[in-house]
């Protein structure tokens, strides 16, 4: 086998055990650079590359790679060009510098390019100055598009272009495009940036056309130096609006300026965009956002508790983020409406009348009147164990995963608290619990399988 061939095999492993995209933003432009004893150098494209492979892959790769060259025992990732020893050497040093996802809070990323010098700015109204990546909770469902934002803001069009970002509504897509803006005019102030939405730009757009300004209307957009496209999903079916798009977009592109974009959904699954246009977008780096766990939530509670000078209790705080849980707008909106009451009435709330102000704003799910009994009886069945075993306290390893599922759905079908749920449960404390959802949450995403078993099970719900 060539070491090519090797490659090849190794990257057919990798492929099954992650996503789609981050299997071609991490692995696409990857080769290998050499194989010898128990040492694997790995070609990447850049020094984020690097750091992103090194940091979360690493054993997946190793882990693959063995499977075809056992006495493997190091993985090492070299950027194109650059003397991979000099580069291993220099990685601790600059992991830190490029991308700090922990502490995002440490001096070394507030550092810029350049002070901004606001005489110099040029105007720029599209751009809100209220967002900032220091305001900006990183968690494990949005560090990715976290630091490929940083690492544009730093290097705008030379590392991820396209970056196309994309997750549910509220989760802050906009919050990261419009700090990436924003970062990139602080450290180079005569760059002349664009934000706008995609419903906007195609109104625009579609106005010009109207009005025979098609041309003024491309040469503004042309010369920017970083273009963000916002909501990318209300792109029009209309022929010429996506003609024009792309003629602006491939003109950038082959500049080599930044293009980032934002959508609800990935591209595949935007059912107006032309084929083209689709492929342009999946040939760049494509970073999605999902719902933050309960610690990101907590976190982000705590900044913008920070952040507004305001203080709420522990069991408070936990209230709200165990069951507000869709999207950050929403626990920013039940803070906001707690601050602007509370601040009024200029006293501490209690959590009782924190319940009562916020009910109307708790995440609700579709039918939320099930019977516990209903779930637990329908799950028992699927997973052929006494239903008395799922609520008693048995630590037997047959009923672990029934035992997440009912609590899983438990939580998604009935209005129970976390802790109701763990006393129905046989006993177990409210962390437990929370695990258990988390766990299962997140193997939906990766299981398909499992996606149909939940299925089935919530379609004999009525029979019990
Ligand atoms: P989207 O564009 O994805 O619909 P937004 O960027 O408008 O979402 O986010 C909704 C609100 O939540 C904004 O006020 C934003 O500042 C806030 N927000 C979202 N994610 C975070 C986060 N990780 N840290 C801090 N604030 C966030
Ligand atoms: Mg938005």
């Amino acid at each position: 086998m060539t070491k090519d061939e090797f490659w090849q095999t190794v990257l057919g492993e990798i492929e099954l055990s992650l996503s789609k995209a981050n299997f071609t933003t991490w692995f696409k432009n990857t080769s290998v650079y050499n194989l010898e004893g128990e040492k694997l150098i790995i070609n990447v494209p850049n020094i984020f590359a690097k750091e992103w492979l090194e940091r979360k892959y690493r054993k997946i790769i190793l882990d693959s790679a063995r499977k075809f060259h056992p006495e493997l025992n190091k993985v090492i990732c070299s950027i194109e060009g650059k003397n991979p020893i000099d580069s291993a050497i220099n990685t601790a040093k600059s992991i830190d510098s490029v991308i700090n996802l922990k502490s995002k809070d440490s001096p070394s990323l507030r550092k810029k390019v350049n002070p901004p010098k606001d005489n110099q700015k040029n105007i720029n109204s599209t751009l809100n100055p209220r967002y900032c990546f220091d305001t900006f909770v990183v968690g494990s469902n949005n560090e990715l598009a976290f630091a490929a934002c940083k690492s544009i803001a730093e290097n705008p069009g030379k590392n991820y272009n396209p970056l196309f970002i994309y997750g549910g509504v509220g989760l802050g897509k906009t919050h990261l495009l419009q700090s990436t803006g924003n970062s990139i005019l602080d450290a180079f102030p005569r760059f002349k940036i664009r934000y706008v939405g995609m419903e906007r730009f195609a109104n625009e757009l579609l106005d010009a056309l109207q009005n025979s300004k098609a041309r003024e209307f491309k040469n503004e957009y042309v010369k920017l130096d970083v273009l963000i496209i916002d909501d990318v999903q209300f792109l029009a079916k209309k022929e010429k609006t996506q003609e024009e798009f792309f003629h602006i977009f491939e003109t950038l592109y082959q500049l080599g300026k930044q293009i980032i974009l934002s959508s609800d959904r990935p591209p595949k699954s935007i059912p107006t965009l032309e084929d083209r246009l689709r492929s342009r977008f999946e040939g760049g780096m494509m970073a999605d956002i999902t719902k933050p766990d309960i610690e990101t939530r907590t976190a982000i509670i705590r900044k913008k508790l920070q952040e507004k000078n305001f203080y709420l209790e522990d069991e408070i705080v936990q209230y709200l983020v165990e069951n507000i849980y869709h999207n950050v707008r929403e626990l920013e909106g039940a803070l906001n409406k707690i601050i602007v009451t509370f601040q009024l009435k200029n006293t501490q709330p209690t959590l009782n009348e924190i319940v009562e102000l916020i009910n109307d704003l708790i995440s609700t799910n579709r039918e939320k009147n099930l019977e516990p009994k209903q779930i637990i009886s329908s799950v028992a069945d699927f997973f052929e164990v006494d239903k008395k075993e799922i609520t008693s306290r048995s630590r037997k390893k047959k009923l672990i995963k029934p035992r997440q599922v009912a609590i899983y759905l438990m939580r998604k079908h009935t209005k129970m608290s976390f802790p109701e749920i763990g006393q129905t449960i046989g006993g177990r404390d409210h962390s437990t619990v929370i695990y258990a959802c988390e766990k299962i949450e997140k193997e939906i995403k990766e299981n398909n399988i499992l996606q149909d078993h939940l299925k089935f099970i919530q379609e004999k719900f009525s029979d019990y």
